[in-house]
């Protein structure tokens, strides 16, 4: 097998809905290689998760530096750390790659509940923004609204373009290579996610707001991105396929 691969890691959603096979499922339909490390087997149905059990760290770093090492991984995806421990394992394994791999594009989905409202870290919010803030220097980050609002300390979540772009600004101001902020829990018709990358200007990215639920849209969009990454794109490229690539997903879900 060859082309660019993504090395995914994150939580097995065993109903499919969400986590690594819905990350491998984008990343294939953005034309990139899946390759895929747990990091949290979970207990979910399409309904509704359940709860979920960390992966032991050492089989986790083994995994993926077997994979780094041989295979032509040109972007790293993290979605549901699960725990602490994992996420430190994580941070530290993203650094090495970086380090040995100038160019390589990180994604990080910050995953903090399911749509059910299970929680898929166990941490403090405290814990959850110094877990983050330790990838931020790595990464394109991808939170959505409630996300953002819990990774900035925020008392509320961003509802419109303007404070959309001011958090975005403020997870550059962390350390983060790019965000993507998704509007997707906003109200109005258009649902407009806000892209700012170190040195440029906010872009904003429109789509139809559909009135439909589906799970895992946000580990599809961060995995969509890195295949286009992966591939060479540029990244308000990428963002704009990938956002494209999700709505057309959930039209037919
Ligand atoms: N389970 C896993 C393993 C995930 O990575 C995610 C999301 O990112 C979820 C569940 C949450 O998905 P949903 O919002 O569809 O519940």
């Amino acid at each position: 097998m060859s082309g660019p691969c993504v090395l995914a890691l994150g939580g097995l959603d065993p109903s499919g809905g969400a986590g690594l096979l819905a990350d491998a499922e984008a990343i294939r339909a953005r034309g990139a290689r899946p390759l895929c490390v747990p990091t949290a087997l979970t207990v979910q149905t399409t309904l509704r998760a359940r709860g979920h059990t960390p992966v032991d760290t050492a089989w986790l770093l083994e995994a993926a530096r077997a994979l780094l090492e041989e295979e032509d991984v040109r972007a790293i995806k993290l979605g549901m750390l699960g725990t602490l421990p994992v996420a430190r394992a994580v941070t530290g394994l993203v650094a090495e790659a970086v380090a040995a791999r100038p160019g390589l594009w990180v994604v990080v989905d910050p995953v903090l509940f399911s749509s059910s409202g299970a929680p898929l870290l166990d941490a403090t919010d405290e814990e959850a923004r110094i877990a983050y803030a330790a990838l931020a220097e790595f990464a394109v980050i991808t939170p959505n609204a409630p996300e953002a609002q819990i990774l900035l300390g925020w008392k509320e979540p961003p509802t419109h373009q303007a404070s959309l772009e001011q958090a975005a600004r403020e997870l550059l101001e962390l350390g983060a290579r790019a965000a993507l902020v998704k509007g997707g829990h906003a109200s109005g018709p258009r649902s407009v996610d806000v892209l700012l990358k170190q040195g440029g200007q906010p872009v904003p990215l429109a789509a139809e707001r559909l009135r439909k639920e589906a799970r895992g849209t946000g580990c599809r969009l961060a995995s969509a991105l890195a295949a286009g990454l992966a591939r060479g794109q540029e990244l308000s490229w990428a963002a704009r396929g990938a956002k494209q690539w999700v709505l057309e997903y959930l039209q037919q879900a």
